[in-house]
């Protein structure tokens, strides 16, 4: 007989997913109702005011998509890319790489604006892209690139592409609750973010959100949307707010009451107060590592307060270090990827994660692991840094 499973209890201080808050567990496990339930459409409502207030948006069309982050970006771009279209996509990381998959695949045409791995995206390349293609439709890009832990200027971006007649595509899924996201202030267009990094939910949901000119373009597409289950018009004869609530698919009820209570919590802390815990925290762990000897692999002005890029030092088995702090100390952090693989460390501090144990519990345990390992540290000092820092 197979027997039943019952994971270990990780700190999850990667890329994502970060650790979920127990008022979210605990609400997943709440009696499932069915999904066209007079009180489950009335916790609908609510989930898509609490996403207009988390995105800082008045669109009517904002809703959570039934699937991961990744489907909310796939949503984006086959609701507003048609067949001939020219799309401007900046890559600095992996997921710009995932942005350009998709447009080809939508049939269009992908013009990349490429910056290297650990920088942010160049405006001054935006602007010369657009200066060459006339002809582009929409500009994408990643807000936080959280396989290098880059922010970009997603405001400026917003508005290079409104000035050039463009709508915006902008991956916030390690953004949103995190750091500053504004929607409706930035005039971004199609945006998605998802619940398992800064919103201390469960993986698996993706909010999205539609301007009115978004939702403009999807109305006036010649051809019906190649994805059937993304495709925003029919998904509204469910989440719309005059729509009938017709069946399109289940709704995966038990997850959403999970968005609903991290939603709740994020607005009884505070947008504001949620970013500041973001960058305090992060603050205190870059004080820490600092300390320890350690270097950030990017600079000060562009980093991510929840996704920490740092460079392994010299003569450090990468994938030893991480596996003893998996196996002994139940703690995740990420390795880098691409560009950066075997030369960083990702360590995240995302949502219920963001706390000032998690950044006491890393230093300790790295500290730990890495003078285990003979590494060039300074021992003895990474507490007291981080502490200072919160104090
Ligand atoms: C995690 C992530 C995604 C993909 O989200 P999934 O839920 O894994 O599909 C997309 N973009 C960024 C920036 C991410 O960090």
């Amino acid at each position: 007989m197979t027997s039943s499973f019952f994971p270990p209890q990780r700190t999850l201080m990667g890329p994502g997913p970060s650790d979920v808050s127990p008022r979210v567990l605990g609400a997943l496990a709440r009696p499932t109702i069915g999904h066209l339930d007079p009180l489950f459409v009335q916790l609908m409502d609510e989930i898509k005011g609490l996403l207009q207030f988390a995105f800082q948006t008045t669109n009517e069309l904002t809703l959570p998509i039934s699937a991961p982050g990744s489907a909310g970006m796939e949503a984006c771009f086959v609701n507003l890319v048609s067949p001939g279209d020219t799309v401007i996509v900046c890559q600095n990381g992996v997921f710009g790489g995932r942005m350009k998959e998709n447009v080809e695949r939508s049939g269009a045409t992908a013009i990349l604006v490429e910056d290297a791995w650990g920088e942010p995206v160049d405006l001054e390349k935006v602007r010369q892209a657009f200066k060459s293609h006339p002809e582009a439709s929409i500009l994408a890009f990643v807000h936080a690139e959280t396989s290098t832990g880059v922010r970009s200027d997603a405001e400026a971006l917003c508005a290079l592409a409104a000035e050039n007649g463009a709508l915006s595509i902008v991956d916030t899924v390690t953004s949103l609750g995190g750091i500053e996201l504004n929607v409706d202030g930035w005039g971004a267009d199609a945006v998605y973010s998802g619940t398992q990094k800064c919103l201390s939910c469960v993986p698996g949901i993706s909010p999205v959100t539609f301007s009115p000119r978004a939702v403009e373009r999807i109305n006036q597409r010649e051809r019906p949307v190649q994805s059937w289950f993304l495709d925003m018009q029919l998904v509204m004869g469910y989440w719309g707010a005059n729509a009938k609530r017709a069946y399109h698919h289940t709704a995966p009820v038990n997850d959403l009451y999970a968005l609903h209570e991290s939603l709740v919590m994020l607005e009884e802390e505070g947008l504001e107060a949620a970013w500041a815990r973001h960058a305090k925290n992060h603050r205190a762990l870059v004080a820490g590592l600092e300390a320890m000897g350690l270097t950030m692999a990017v600079a000060a002005e562009h980093r991510l307060p929840q996704l920490n890029s740092v460079k392994l030092p010299e003569g450090v088995d990468d994938a030893a270090v991480r596996s003893a702090l998996l196996n002994e100390f139940d703690l995740e952090i990420g390795a880098g990827l691409g560009a950066l693989a075997g030369k960083t460390w990702r360590i995240g501090l995302m949502g219920y994660a963001s706390n000032e144990r998690n950044v006491i519990r890393c230093l300790s345990a790295l500290e730990a692991v890495l003078a285990r390992q003979g590494a060039a540290i300074n021992t003895g000092a990474a507490l007291s840094a981080a502490e200072a820092a919160f104090s």
